[in-house]
């Protein structure tokens, strides 16, 4: 899965590619709400998370539904064929979450069924013996605010475009249909759904049949799923959608958009059919389903979703071809489909296996990077990762662990970049050869079944015949990375150059002293030189003889290692590295130390490589570290580099341009445009230009009310408006997005409503900003009706408390109580003290401390008092010994 609420980290993980990678959609705030209500201390069991036990071997699963796009429901029945395990069956217990059961049936004589919360449990008259197979099925309904998802036009989407879709990891299957919901079981199974003649309907495996049925209008669609697969993998799409098709191999693949978006499905399709065959190549096991189908859909929950041969991908992955190389879907499309083989075919048992999944996909994502953009295009990838994960705080966590609170924390930076990086060490240490050999076996051992970190490890020591033990205990079961410091001197007398090595990171007992091979490559007069050495101590010091002086001295020359390295090589050694054409790695190297360097001569080495350097990331990092230097001359670096034919660059030209609070900065993205035509490089003179006072308003307003794909520009805008933060504003925008509303993103929508709010925040009578926001909690859209909620508390307004108060009474304890949470937050974030009130509250504890041990005193005084038999002065039991005339304010 890739998740939004990582979008914004990975962001920071340069060139993680612009597909939005994502879940901070329904779901996901329905886990913070979790979190928040099952946490459970470090010491308790709770905290510590396994796969459930297993009573029966599921077999297979046949659902049969029938959506209900009017009223959002969907019911039919689920047969469930399975064998016990072991011990005769007394109950078979199933995951189920808000379903009504009307029916329950069995091959086997049932006393009788009960529907928690969260189970179905059926009774049957006599146990079942293991390995006789017997069936149940349930008959059910749901009005499902997970698990499936609904989007129709009373809830504000295009009429034509109606759909619904699934969406199971980790655990939301059990609100649709009654199942094992935990991926340690993977059996078969077939999904029939009923719908409009004029409708699709996209499942797992192949199509069986369509039939119409004239007496309800409806045609049933059946998909059967002939491999087993585990529960949270079974998809459901359907609705109405245009499609593309293509072939690899004897594989067809699919893509399917709402038909309003059809225009641009080409864009993100296209390169499906080179991934699957470079994948079938590279990991040596064919495509393992029956078909490729991707399907895009409106405000997914997630950015992606690799369902058996069915995935379901957020419809703002497509793209125009207006933004040139800025977007374009690729690492969304490879990391779906690499999951097919890694999550798919082989499963982790449970979620603290996770990357196994994540970190799988998100390096094999980077191999088709590599494949399609060049080595150097995924060494710059490997780069963002790197320093994304080194730069994280608080890093204290092991990639495999099972001390969680809730499953979603499971899918963040351990699983996803630093399980790719997991991976590239191993490649590095194995040889290209025996990884793949490594990884084929894996696969092959272990298709159609599930895995845990231990079985790759035993095929790695099998056909490496090495132990592995301390690799995955350092890297995976113990958290953390190298932090190096680095020292290099040479010794003209002796020819030898010694390095020193010390290992800061601090020690505990999560993060361990490393040990890992390493290389240190010395250029000079001499050629080229790799020196290998074994880093194992906390601080070692090493020396190498050599010819004469090296010109440069490269550590990890090859990338091999996960490490924050701080090395400071001499000026004259940062100039040759930068001029090394074969290096990419020395030259990204290059420009991070010269961002540290203020000089004028420093800016002139960025400024050529920002306009010279062959590798795209050089030269974006060239521009980032002339904004960093902030000085006359980085500006005027800047300036003197807008005219960039790679947009990527351009873009990052002009970001950094952004960065200067400068009347020249606002005359070049005035200037960029009048001329510039990608609407993602427009989109970064629009909002800046809201930070400048002088902003011409009528400029500003033509933007709000420009028509553009997604209606960016006009997002622009608004953010351009909430940096003016003038209430002037306020009309407009809520006329616009009154207006306009439909052609809005819905998040961008709710973002609109926020800077309402936030423009309003100040002005003594809210009344109409007010009502104009509750307008919105009633949205039938989620992520605007969330929106709505945040604004509300943004907006400050005491009146809107009451109204957020009622709110969340009517959801408390309902399928809505995330959006009741957030009500509470909501009025939490207005009701917070300012400082003197909390200072006030502070006196007024001390006080109550004060008390409580004057209290303490006078009780053991008292004690004293009755052994002797008498009684203190006054004889009262329960003394205030301080009154407190300050009491704290309460507003
Ligand atoms: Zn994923």
């Amino acid at each position: 899965m890739m998740r939004t609420s990582l979008l914004l980290l990975f962001a920071l993980a340069l060139s993680w590619g612009a597909a939005g990678i994502g879940h901070a959609g329904e779901s996901g705030e329905i886990e913070c709400l979790k979190s928040s209500a099952f946490f459970a201390g470090p010491d308790s069991p709770d905290h510590f998370k396994y796969a459930p036990e297993r009573d029966a071997d599921i077999l297979h699963l046949a659902l049969d539904v029938t959506p209900d796009f009017t009223n959002r429901t969907i019911g039919g029945t689920t047969r469930i064929t399975f064998k016990p395990l072991v011990k005769p069956l007394e109950e078979l217990k199933l995951d189920a979450v808000d379903l009504t059961v009307s029916r329950v049936e069995s091959s086997e004589p049932i006393t009788a069924y009960q529907v928690t919360g969260e189970k179905l449990v059926v009774t049957f008259a006599q146990p079942i013996p293991p390995d006789r197979e017997a069936w149940v099925e349930v008959t059910h309904s749901a009005e499902p605010t997970e698990g499936i998802y609904f989007r129709t036009p009373e809830m504000g989407y295009l009429d034509g475009d109606t759909h619904l879709f699934s969406q199971g990891e980790e655990t939301e299957a059990r609100h649709w249909f009654p199942c094992f919901d935990s991926p340690n079981d993977k059996f078969t199974s077939e999904v029939t759904c009923h719908v409009p003649t004029g409708m699709t309907v996209i499942s797992n495996g192949r199509l069986v049949s369509e039939t119409e049925d004239t007496a309800t209008g409806l045609k049933a669609v059946h998909w059967s799923q002939e491999t087993p697969h585990s529960s949270y993998l079974i998809t459901l799409a359907a609705g109405y959608f245009k499609k593309l098709e293509d072939r690899q191999g004897d594989t067809p693949l699919a893509f399917f958009t709402p038909p309003s978006e059809f225009e641009e499905a080409g864009n993100s399709f296209r390169d499906t059919k080179d991934v699957m065959a470079f994948f079938e190549q590279e990991i040596g096991v064919p495509f393992p389903w029956v078909k490729y189908d991707q399907v895009c859909v409106n405000d997914f929950v997630a950015g992606g979703m690799e369902n058996t041969s069915a995935t379901t991908l957020t419809d703002s992955t497509l793209f125009t071809e207006a933004t040139e190389n800025i977007r374009d879907s690729d690492s969304l499309i490879s990391h779906e489909m690499a999951h097919q083989w890694f999550g798919d075919l082989v499963t982790c048992k449970d979620w603290s296996h996770i990357w196994l999944n994540e970190g799988f996909a998100t390096y094999y994502e980077s191999l088709y990077n590599g494949q399609k953009n060049g080595r150097d295009a995924m060494l710059y990838e490997f780069y963002g990762r790197a320093r994304m994960i080194t730069g994280m705080s608080d890093d204290v966590n092991s990639i495999v662990r099972r001390n969680y609170d809730n499953t979603s924390e499971m899918f963040g930076y351990l699983a996803y970049p630093k399980g790719s990086w997991v991976l590239r060490m191993l490649r590095a240490q194995l040889g290209d050869e025996l990884f793949r050999r490594c990884i084929k076996t894996y696969l092959e051992r272990h298709h159609h079944a599930n895995v845990t970190t231990e079985d790759l490890r035993a095929v790695i020591e099998e056909l490496s015949g090495n132990s592995y033990d301390q690799f995955f205990d350092q890297w995976l079961y113990h958290a953390h990375h190298p932090e190096l410091e680095v020292r290099y001197s040479w010794d003209e007398k002796t020819k030898l150059a010694r390095i020193s090595i010390q290992q800061t990171q601090k020690l505990s007992d999560r993060v361990l002293l490393f040990n890992f091979p390493w290389t240190i490559r010395f250029k000079g007069k001499f050629g080229t030189e790799d020196r290998a050495l074994h880093v194992k101590q906390k601080e070692e010091d090493f020396y190498f003889p050599l010819e004469s002086a090296p010109e440069i001295v490269r550590l990890d020359p090859d990338y091999t290692l996960l490490a924050k390295v701080n090395f400071d090589p001499p000026g004259a050694m940062l100039d040759a590295e930068l001029a090394d054409s074969t290096d990419v790695l020395g030259r990204l190297l290059a420009v991070e130390q010269l961002a540290g360097k203020q000089s004028r001569e420093g800016v002139e080495k960025l400024k050529r490589a920002l306009n010279s350097d062959a590798c795209f990331g050089v030269r974006l990092e060239s521009a980032k570290a002339l904004r960093g230097i902030h000085s006359e001359p980085a500006l005027e670096a800047l300036l003197d580099s807008t005219n960039q034919p790679d947009a990527r660059v351009r873009e990052q030209v002009y970001a950094a341009i952004a960065g200067f609070y400068d009347p020249k900065s606002r005359a070049a993205q005035l200037a960029m445009l009048a001329r510039e035509k990608n609407p993602a490089i427009q989109s970064i003179a629009i909002r800046e230009l809201g930070t400048y006072p002088e902003m011409d308003r009528a400029v500003l307003t033509q933007y709000l009310n420009s028509t553009s794909y997604r209606n960016s520009l006009a997002s622009a805008a608004i953010s351009a408006i909430r940096a003016q933060d003038d209430p002037a504003w306020i009309k407009p925008l809520q006329q616009n997005l009154l207006q306009r509303g439909a052609d809005y993103p819905s998040r961008e929508f709710a973002r609109g409503l926020s800077t309402v709010a936030y423009l309003g925040r100040d002005q003594p009578d809210r009344s109409a900003t007010e009502e104009f926001l509750l307008g919105y909690t009633g949205s039938k859209k989620r992520p605007v009706r969330l929106g709505a909620i945040e604004a509300l508390g943004e907006l400050g307004d005491p009146r809107a408390s009451a109204a957020l108060e009622k709110f969340a009474l009517a959801r408390e304890g309902t399928p809505e109580q995330t959006a009741a949470a957030r009500a509470r937050e909501a009025i939490e974030n207005f009701r917070r003290p300012v400082e003197g009130l909390s200072n006030l509250q502070k006196e007024f504890l001390d006080l109550q401390k004060e008390n409580r041990d004057l209290r303490k005193d006078f009780d053991a005084l008292q004690k004293k008092f009755d052994a002797l038999g008498q009684k203190p002065a006054g004889g009262k039991k329960s003394p205030s010994p301080v009154k407190t005339s300050k009491q704290p304010s309460t507003s």
